[in-house]
């Protein structure tokens, strides 16, 4: 086991962890810089300041890496699984205490409001192992009749060394989903951070490695092309799981398929939100502020970035949601009475705005502009964005079909529930779907028809451990966060029989 990390409590400024954790990388419990010595920047987007050196982790990091976590897993697997369990819902408990700075320290590296989001996610985290710790023992297996002599059965068992490679925009809660149940299955792990995230992940797991035995968590940080492909390509690897873009995805899925090892994938979505003309307004505003992500600058996979509104109550839904937009304050994330922070990168804040400018030449369209920029001089670099409500802009529209990962959702007006479910579905994605009604009918029809993997009626609330969330069409491959998707993803089926004859 590593030496016990700085404590929780001791005052230690972000920045301060951040120099603890510079160039290094993760590897047999230990913080350790990296044979090849290489490092790239990571800035704080509020301010655009470099707040320190990640390790840039090469093939023969990931080598080294992956080969620590194949002999963990020799003795992991054969732990009793409800030992397994009890480590990691340990690690649960000890990560309760490092909330706070585990909060700050996302907020640092991602530009995320301290309180509306990191503070969130920090709790979420620490919650989904609590969760998964619970579980160890459901790794069960079946008995299958086959004839009296014979006894014929099938067991769970891990898969083997797992890479799992993460984005920015949630670092500690996506790692969560994949580390939890591929560690409780008796998996080890190799995980890849986001070159914009790398240090709350290593953080997390540094704690982590004061309770779980050397080489079973592993963390490499690193850019896609070098430290991705080689931690997927690895022959040690036998499964991947991926959340990002689709275009990353497929290339995923192409290696992996080289090697013919399974893969999750969970990558992008365009969610429609359909809000019916029987429901009281304030809620589904109240509803469609937060399916927006509004606060994480609508940097979620499941933002509610095509709101159908029925022309009843469009102008009332249009005003509200303006009104509840403004009255959010964008500045410095780690001040507390921030609401909406920085976007993740000049790339992203680049991208964001051409699709802004996009959907303003649009002939009939109007770019509804909320909240204020921070007026603060210090964050004069700061990559913000005022979040953007399009209206008179179609469906079909690039802005409407394409994702965005910012702030920016379109309001178009429906009179026809057939023809809106129809519009909702007409998109290349299927992650995530909201439906506000009150009459059953609707409701039940529209769950039936939407074409997503996580459909809501009269909420619009995130992933929660025990529910399986995952998208179809593009949206990726296969389901995370619940029993279900770990016997399914970080296990497979062997089948045993005995002749007893
Ligand atoms: P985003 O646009 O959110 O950065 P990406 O899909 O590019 O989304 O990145 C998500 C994660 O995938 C990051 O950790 C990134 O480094 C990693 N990644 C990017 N390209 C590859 C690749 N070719 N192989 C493996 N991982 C990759």
């Amino acid at each position: 086991m590593s030496s016990s990390p700085i404590v929780p409590g001791s005052n230690l400024t972000p920045l301060a962890l951040v120099k603890h954790l510079e160039n290094k990388v993760l590897v047999g419990g230990q913080l350790i810089i990296p044979a090849s010595k290489k490092t790239f920047p990571v800035h704080n987007p509020a301010t655009m300041e470099v707040i320190g050196q990640a390790a840039h982790a090469q093939k023969e990091d990931v080598d080294s890496a992956v080969e620590v976590a194949r002999k963990a897993q020799r003795e992991w697997r054969h732990m009793d699984a409800s030992s397994r369990g009890r480590l990691i819902t340990q690690c649960a408990e000890l990560l309760d205490q490092y909330q706070d700075e585990l909060a700050r320290l996302i907020t640092l590296e991602t530009g995320k409001a301290l309180r509306t989001e990191s503070q969130v996610e920090a709790k979420v985290f620490a919650n989904t192992f609590r969760f998964y710790g619970g579980i160890a023992l459901e790794m069960k297996g079946e008995t299958i009749p086959f004839s009296d002599s014979m006894l014929s059965i099938t067991i769970r068992e891990p898969l083997g060394v797992v890479g799992a490679i993460i984005p920015w925009n949630v670092p500690l809660l996506l790692m969560s989903l994949k580390v939890a149940p591929a560690l409780v299955a008796g998996n080890t792990v190799v995980v890849k951070s986001a070159e914009e995230a790398p240090f709350a992940v290593l953080r997390a797991a540094e704690i982590m490695n004061t309770i779980l035995p050397p080489g079973v968590l592993n963390i490499l940080s690193g850019d896609g092309p070098i430290t991705g492909e080689a931690l997927v390509k690895h022959p040690s690897i036998s499964k991947v799981t991926f959340t990002g873009s689709v275009e990353t995805g497929k290339l995923i899925y192409k290696n992996s398929s080289e090697k013919l090892i399974p893969v999750t994938l969970e990558l992008g979505g365009k969610s429609p939100m359909i809000v019916c003309e029987d429901v009281d307004v304030e809620k589904a505003i109240k509803g469609a502020m937060a399916s927006m992500r509004f606060t994480r600058q609508g940097q979620s996979c499941t933002a509610a970035s095509r709101i159908f509104v029925h022309e009843l109550i469009f102008d009332h839904f249009l005003e509200g949601l303006k009104a509840k937009l403004n009255e959010l304050k964008m500045g410095d994330p780690m001040d507390p009475t921030t609401d909406i922070g920085a976007v993740i990168s000049p790339e992203q804040h680049l991208k964001i705005l051409n699709y802004i400018e996009m959907g303003k030449k649009e002939p009939g369209a109007t770019a509804h502009i909320c909240s204020d920029l921070p007026k603060d001089s210090k964050l004069s670099k700061g990559l913000f964005v005022q979040p953007v409500i399009f209206t008179g802009l179609p469906n079909s529209h690039q802005v409407n079909q394409e994702e965005i990962f910012g702030p920016v959702t379109a309001l178009i007006p429906w009179r026809d529930f057939d023809q809106v479910i129809e519009q909702a579905n007409d998109s290349t994605y299927g992650l995530a779907a909201t439906l506000w009604t009150n009459n059953l009918t609707r409701a039940l029809k529209g769950v039936h028809q939407l074409e997503a993997g996580f459909v809501q009626v009269n909420q619009n609330i995130v992933v929660q451990p025990g529910l399986s969330y995952g998208g179809v069409k593009s949206s990726g491959l296969g389901k995370e966060a619940s029993l279900e998707s770990m016997l399914e993803h970080f296990t497979h089926k062997k089948t045993i029989i005995f002749n007893m004859d």
